[in-house]
Order: structure tokens, then C-alpha cells, then sequence
């Protein structure tokens, strides 16, 4: 080896050395935020001390884990997790549209217990105890504000959701005979095909886009597809978005991107199972198993909905139910909530034609098919809100019998104003027969459109049927849109519309 060679090569080593110590510095940047909850996981009758992200000390102690399941699937429906909290005892809820509970000094939530692994069709969350927690300072931000928005332009709740560990029953219905459960640990939101924007919820490197990753880049926590766009923000977390319509040609790997910066239009390419939605989720390894587990996004998104529309008001009658006919069910509307003052009413319109006030209802049905059941809230600020629980019902006689199950949409869903064209869209799933009939709650005629047959094995192929309304009046319209099958069987959804002066 000549000297010059040699000489060389330590240049290089120095060269080297130098990028190391600038790729650490770079990475450990004032740009790194550090999340404002602390994860822990604890295992029944244990006692735990931990520090919050403000280095306040509590005592956690997790007491209990209590789940219910359906009588269909066997499917875990709800959650009762008892704990102490600096010896002051709560009862709360995992998953399922419920958000952090305050208590003391903290706030809580249990995103997932072992229990979901019994039947689970796969291990989403990476947990090793007995449950999962996640814990705040008293009255802190959920996640910090100017990080993070709402990821899709469009009204909270204007469609179909999958949340907080729910088991997937839009587009062909909950499937009888499939025994694990796919419970739905991301965030979805349904929406209008090709209309509705999907943004970036925080600032953030695109990874992979299109199918295409970046290099140095091989690991991730779900699929690589066409239709999916990966973003790792700067709490190093990994952000998915799927079934993208079209994705738009800026958002390339190796590009970084603003919070709020448009990535593309939602659809239902992909895996969607056929309806439109976005698969918003959020992954990290921070957790026991150190692989990628999610990262429940529901109080998040939650948050970021609030701070950009303050609504006022956000009813939740979520998650929906599966029922054998004849069987009882309990309708809660007490997730939903006042942000201007306090919730004074609760009244629940049923498809039966009656009415009920109060937020806890018992309901059954004598025949099986799709219902979707009303809940209008009011608040002391005169604010007023719906919401939907949609509830399948399948005929203990005959559990191998399909029910038609729908998804409606509509296009735009914000800053609508008398007079503005609004595009309505359905699709139905498990039938050839019938006509979706749409009620637009304004007292204009109905109006009868036909989405096209979905096949099973090519759903993303056809386009839903698709009207436009105008309504002349401000106001809140409840539209009802229904679709029967061969045997007779209904599907009955709703859409909450608001039209503003
Ligand atoms: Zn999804």
C-alpha cells in the first residue's frame, strides 16, 4: 500500500467520522418533540410509580379488567378497566370512541388489554402485560398543539368510522363465520370518493409513497402498497394513510412535508373492503415488546377537530352493535360532549318511528338487516348535534344469511350554504336487487338511485351511485338513504348535514 492510498483513506475515515457526528447531532435537533403522555403497561394487582412528562410523581395500580363480548362473534364490544390512581379508584374504558378520563393529577386512557388477543387476527399493539396506559398531566394538551391536525378536510363524523379497537363491519357486514377478529386499532374515516382531501397531520419525511420507500428505510409497521403514503413525524411515530385515491405528485419518498400539506383524495383502493374511507393509524415501538404497535389516534384526532372547528358540541353514538334478532342491546350517547357548556339533552329517534329521551336506551329488533339509529344532542349553549349507531342485526334462524349493508357519503360536508350543490353518495354491499332511495329531511321528493353490484373479489372496481341535492334553508338535516334486498331486508343510514346562513 503506497502512502498517498493511505493517506487517503484517513481522509475518508475523518470524512466519515464527520458525518456521523453530524447525522447525530442533526437527529437529536430541537426539532424532536417529545410526546406529552407516558406509556406503562401493568399487569393485574400491580402497583406501578411513575413520572409524567411534567416530572409530577402517581401511583398506578391496575385492579381490574372486566370485558363484554357479543353472543355472534365472541367479539370484546366493551371494556371496564379499574384502576387507582394515587389511591382514588376509577372505572374506565378502553378503546371505543372514549377519550382520556381526568382523575388527580393525571389523565388516562387504556388503549388495549391482553384480553383482544384471544381472538385477534393479529397482534397490532405490541403489548406483553396485562393492559396498556397512557398518562397526561392534569388539564395538558393530548398532543401538542401546532403539531398536529385533523388529517382529512372534512366535518367529524360525516361518514362511517372504524376506532379504538372496533371490529371492522363497514362494507359487507360482520362476517358470522369468520371467527378471529380483525379489531380495528388505526382510525378510519370514510368520506366521498375522489372529493374528500386527505392532509398530512404533522410536519413530517415521506418514507414511502406509491410503493416506492426510501432507503435506509425497511422496516414498517403495515403494508406497502400503491395506495398508501407513510410519514415519520418528529416524535419519530410513522403515520399511515391508505386507500388514497390519487396521491398527489409532490408527496414523493425522501420529500418532507408540512403539517396540513395536501398528500391526496380518499378512496377505496387497496384493501379497503370497498368503502371510501381513509386508514389513518399511528405506529411506534414505545412500548414493552419494542416492535411496532399502535399508537391509538382517536384522542388525537379528537383534539386536533376541536382546536382547528370548534364545534361546540361532538355527539357520539359510536361504535356500532351486532345483534342476533330478538336480542337486547343498550344504546349510549354519554361519550358525547359539550365543549362550549353542558350536554341538557339526549333524545334518540329510532327507526321504528319512536322516540326516547335519556342517553342510555335498550333496544332489539325483530327483523334482521342494517339500522341506523338517531341521537340529536343539545347543549346549554344552544348548540345541537347527531350522531348515528349503526346496528346489524342477523336472524338467529338463519346466521348464514347476508344482510345489505351500506355506506353513504356526501360532498362537501363544511362551510355549506343555501343554495350550494351537495354530491350524495352510496354504495350497497351483499345484494343485486333493490334501488337506494334517498330522503334529503327537507321536504323535498325522494330521490331513487341505483350504486352498482359489488363484487366480492374486485370491490374497489364501480363507483357509488351519486345525486346532488341543494338545500334552500339553513338548518340541520338529518338524510336518511335505504336500500332493500332479495329477502326484503333493509339497510337504513343516515348523514347529518348542516347548511349554514
Ligand atoms: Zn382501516
Amino acid at each position: 500500500m503506497n502512502n498517498t492510498l493511505f493517506g487517503m483513506k484517513k481522509i475518508i475515515c475523518l470524512w466519515k467520522l464527520c458525518l456521523l457526528i453530524f447525522l447525530i447531532v442533526s437527529c437529536s435537533d430541537a426539532s424532536r418533540i417529545t410526546p406529552l403522555r407516558v406509556v406503562t403497561e401493568l399487569n393485574i394487582g400491580e402497583s406501578q410509580e411513575i413520572e409524567l412528562s411534567n416530572g409530577e410523581i402517581i401511583q398506578l395500580e391496575l385492579l381490574s379488567i372486566d370485558v363484554v363480548r357479543d353472543s355472534l362473534r365472541n367479539a370484546i364490544r366493551e371494556v371496564n378497566v379499574k384502576v387507582s390512581v394515587d389511591d382514588e379508584e376509577i372505572t374506565m374504558h378502553s378503546g371505543n370512541y372514549n377519550l382520556p378520563v381526568e382523575m388527580g393529577k393525571v389523565q388516562i386512557d387504556c388503549p388495549i388489554v391482553k384480553e383482544y388477543y384471544a381472538n385477534s387476527n393479529s397482534d397490532r399493539w405490541g403489548l406483553s402485560a396485562d393492559a396498556r396506559f397512557r398518562l397526561w398531566p392534569e388539564e395538558s394538551a393530548l398532543i401538542q398543539p401546532g403539531t398536529f391536525v385533523y388529517p382529512v378536510k372534512q366535518k367529524w363524523f360525516a361518514s362511517m368510522t372504524h376506532s379504538g379497537n372496533e371490529p371492522c363491519f363497514v362494507d359487507w357486514g360482520e362476517n358470522l363465520a369468520v371467527k378471529d377478529i380483525y379489531y380495528h386499532s388505526g382510525h378510519d374515516i370514510g368520506g366521498a370518493e375522489g372529493m374528500d382531501e386527505i392532509v398530512s397531520a404533522t410536519d413530517g419525511l415521506v418514507v414511502s409513497a406509491r410503493k416506492d420507500t426510501l432507503e435506509r428505510y425497511d422496516d414498517f409497521p403495515g403494508d406497502i402498497r400503491t395506495d398508501v403514503v407513510y410519514i415519520v413525524d418528529n416524535r419519530g411515530w410513522y403515520y399511515r394513510y391508505s386507500h388514497l385515491d390519487s396521491i398527489y405528485p409532490a408527496i414523493k419518498p425522501g420529500v418532507r412535508v408540512k403539517m396540513g400539506q395536501r398528500i391526496g383524495l380518499m378512496g377505496k383502493q387497496g384493501g379497503s373492503g370497498g368503502w371510501v374511507h381513509l386508514h389513518f393509524d399511528i405506529s411506534n415501538k414505545e412500548n414493552s415488546t419494542g416492535t411496532w404497535g399502535t399508537e391509538d389516534a382517536y384522542a388525537y384526532v379528537w383534539e386536533a377537530y376541536v382546536r382547528q372547528y370548534d364545534p361546540g358540541l361532538i355527539a357520539v353514538a359510536r361504535p356500532h352493535h351486532l345483534l342476533w334478532t330478538g336480542q337486547e342491546t343498550t344504546l349510549d350517547g354519554r361519550k358525547s360532549k359539550s365543549l362550549a357548556g353542558d350536554i341538557i339533552s339526549y333524545e334518540w329517534i329510532f327507526c321504528d318511528g319512536t322516540n326516547a329521551d335519556g342517553p342510555v336506551q335498550k333496544k332489539s329488533y325483530e327483523k334482521s338487516g342494517e339500522y341506523s339509529e338517531i341521537l340529536k344532542v343539545t347543549d346549554s349553549e344552544g348548540n345541537v348535534d347527531y350522531d348515528f349507531a349503526v346496528i346489524q342485526v342477523y336472524d338467529r334462524d338463519k346466521p348464514d344469511q347476508t344482510i345489505p349493508v351500506m355506506q353513504p357519503a356526501y360532498h362537501p360536508t363544511l362551510n355549506i350554504k343555501p343554495g350550494d350543490p351537495v354530491t350524495f353518495l352510496v354504495r350497497t354491499f351483499n345484494t343485486a336487487a333493490g334501488h337506494e332511495v334517498w330522503d334529503f329531511g327537507d321536504g323535498s321528493p325522494q330521490v331513487t338511485v341505483k350504486s352498482e353490484t359489488v363484487d366480492r373479489r374486485n370491490y374497489t372496481a364501480g363507483r357509488f351511485a351519486e345525486t346532488v341535492h341543494a338545500f334552500s334553508e339553513p338548518g340541520h338535516y338529518v338524510v336518511r338513504v335505504e336500500r332493500s334486498d332479495e329477502a326484503g331486508l333493509q339497510a337504513i343510514a343516515h348523514l347529518h348535514v348542516v347548511v349554514e346562513e
